[in-house]
């Protein structure tokens, strides 16, 4: 049996970021992931959006690391060369009905640190994108977009510089906790002893940590995959920034979203299922979407969306159940020492990698 500092149990964007931040530290680190290559789950089926940290809980997890993880990503992608753009977005109101909750969205936002929503009539948003149909809107100028693989190939490279190690095709099947630190087993035989763990394998977060033998049951959540199925625009939009609705319940409403190509997709909707594999588009979906994005955009043609990709949501709440913040627990909540289980890491988990990797690092620091 290998011994080791630090293993990281998958090698998504919060996987990276939380190796590169151990390993920043001097610390020796593995980062385990089951696929062929990095950031294959979650991190490379989302909207690539930077998120302001406008609609979260205030105080919790969510708010609070996507306002710092916001600040640290434009710096990091600035210093790094990530392609990433601050292009802005407009939430809008489509109906009188709706203005009220812009009201409550800046209420929201400033209660999270941010400050700069700007409420806009009409006109202005008219002047701002002429495509555009509403009633009034926030302008949001500090969300934007980021290449959410030249991000991570860039962790990658930290990581690795600083003497840590990404082992692909190497999926953890279980762990033993022991005295002397976490047996983790791996699908090829392989036997590592760790100082510390952190279980960042996204959707099947909570499979895995139910397989930790001496984790207490009632420190895993139950799962709920709330898959995201993507339409993309046949042609060039006629926006330059990020249209989103009022937001709905389970998730940001049907919105659109630009790449740094300029290529729009409207999405993610919300579809429950019950496994984390179903990821195809089913055509049928996009009849839905057509009625959704006519109310902002009532000049979209028919015909105009084709199926795209979808993404699942890693949910620790059920469907109709109250959505919960990000679970990170460390010693100080389940009681084994040197162990971090990440739970329900949906959106906005791209935008807060950096400041999620952190949190993690002084969970390990303080309650280790
Ligand atoms: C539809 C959708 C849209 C989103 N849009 C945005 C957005 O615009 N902005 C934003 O900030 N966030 C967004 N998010 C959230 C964001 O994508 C996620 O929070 C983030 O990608 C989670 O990263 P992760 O590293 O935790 O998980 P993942 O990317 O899923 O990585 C987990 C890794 O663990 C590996 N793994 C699993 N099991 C094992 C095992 N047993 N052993 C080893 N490896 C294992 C997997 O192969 C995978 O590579 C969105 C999410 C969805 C679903």
């Amino acid at each position: 049996m290998e011994t080791i500092d630090s293993v990281v149990i998958g090698a998504g964007v919060v996987g990276l970021a939380v190796g590169r931040a151990l390993a920043l530290q001097g610390r020796e680190v593995l980062v385990l992931e089951s696929e062929g290559a990095i950031g294959t789950g979650t991190s490379s089926r989302n909207s690539e959006v930077i998120h302001a940290g406008i609609y979260y809980p205030q105080g919790s997890l969510k708010a609070r690391l996507c306002v710092q993880g916001r600040e640290q990503l434009y710096a990091y992608a600035q210093a790094r060369g990530v392609p990433h753009r601050r292009c802005g977005k407009l939430i809008v109101a489509t109906s009188e009905a709706q203005v009220a909750a812009l009201h409550d969205i800046q209420a929201k936002a400033a209660a999270n640190g941010v400050h700069d929503l700007a409420l806009i009539d009409a006109a202005q948003a008219a002047a701002m994108e002429p495509a555009l149909h509403c009633v009034a809107a926030q302008h949001s100028p500090s969300t934007g977009i980021i290449d959410s693989h030249a991000l991570m190939l860039s962790l990658q490279g930290d990581l690795e510089d600083a003497g840590g190690l990404v082992a692909l095709r190497s999926g953890v099947e279980s762990a033993q906790v022991h005295a002397q630190g976490i047996v983790l087993r791996t699908t090829d035989g392989g036997r590592w002893l760790c100082r510390t763990v952190v279980n960042a394998a996204g959707l099947r977060a909570p499979a895995l940590a139910r397989r930790f033998d001496g984790l207490a049951a009632a420190h895993v959540p139950p799962n709920h995959w709330a898959k995201g199925n993507y339409f993309v625009l046949a042609g060039r939009a006629p926006f330059s920034r990020l249209i989103y609705p009022v937001p709905e319940a389970a998730g940001l409403g049907v919105h659109l979203t630009l790449d740094l190509g300029g290529q729009a997709k409207f999405g993610p909707d919300v579809q429950w299922v019950e496994s984390p594999d179903d990821l195809q588009v089913d055509p049928a979906r996009g009849e839905a979407f057509y009625a959704e994005v006519r109310r902002y955009w009532p000049a979209l043609a028919d015909g105009a969306l084709m199926p795209g990709y979808a993404g699942m949501r890693p949910k620790v709440s059920g469907p109709g159940e109250a959505a919960r913040d990000f679970l990170i627990q460390g010693p100080g909540t389940h009681g084994v020492a040197g162990l971090v289980n990440l739970f329900g890491i949906e959106s906005p988990g791209l935008t807060s990698s950096l400041a999620i990797a952190d949190h993690v690092a002084d969970l390990l620091h303080r309650e280790s």
